[in-house]
């Protein structure tokens, strides 16, 4: 194991098919690093140290994986990581074409970086952050979704906004 794979993505918040997929990837690479994207086009209700923060009390347990925030074009800061590998998780036919997309500008960016996908446990591969936000948004429970910190912070976040 020599890798380092860098897992990028908005996480508002981060969910339970993300940490899946982050195990996964901690098994296969000498290191993994959760990137938060500082300006993701989808106008997080989380500010970005927020997401930071969820994310580093969600995987606090696993040794070899990093959390930090990033700008800019993603495989810049990849290569600023030296990280060899995007990884992007896969949960549905639906995903594809998107994330074929990405891999593709970022190869021709950066064609020394590889991206891989990895697919969740199929307990976890109806679950989006935005859907997450929904329920939660119309008095659902999301237990089963995010840990329970994210759970907390949704709650509190969505109280103050509605007050
Ligand atoms: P982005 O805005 O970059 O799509 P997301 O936080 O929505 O950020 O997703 C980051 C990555 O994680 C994407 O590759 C997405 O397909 C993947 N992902 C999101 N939710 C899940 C899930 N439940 N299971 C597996 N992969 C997921």
């Amino acid at each position: 194991m020599t890798i380092t794979a860098i897992y990028p993505g908005t996480f508002d918040p981060i969910t339970n098919g993300h940490s899946d997929i982050v195990k996964r990837a901690t098994k296969l690479f000498k290191h993994v690093i959760v990137a938060v994207a500082a300006n993701s086009s989808k106008k997080p209700i989380f500010s970005v140290e927020n997401r930071v923060e969820f994310a580093e009390i969600v995987l606090a347990d696993i040794k070899n994986v990093s959390i930090c925030s990033f700008d800019g074009l993603l495989v810049n800061f990849a290569l600023e990581s030296n990280a060899q590998v995007i990884l992007r998780g896969l949960r549905a036919v639906s995903d594809f074409e998107y994330e074929f997309q990405l891999a593709g500008m970022n190869r021709t960016l950066n064609p020394k970086i590889e991206t891989l996908f990895l697919t969740p446990a199929t307990q976890y591969s109806y679950i989006s952050s935005s859907l997450v936000r929904e329920i939660a948004i119309l008095g659902g429970q999301v237990d089963d979704f995010v840990h329970p910190y994210v759970k907390k912070a949704i709650e509190n976040t969505l109280i103050r906004k509605r007050n």
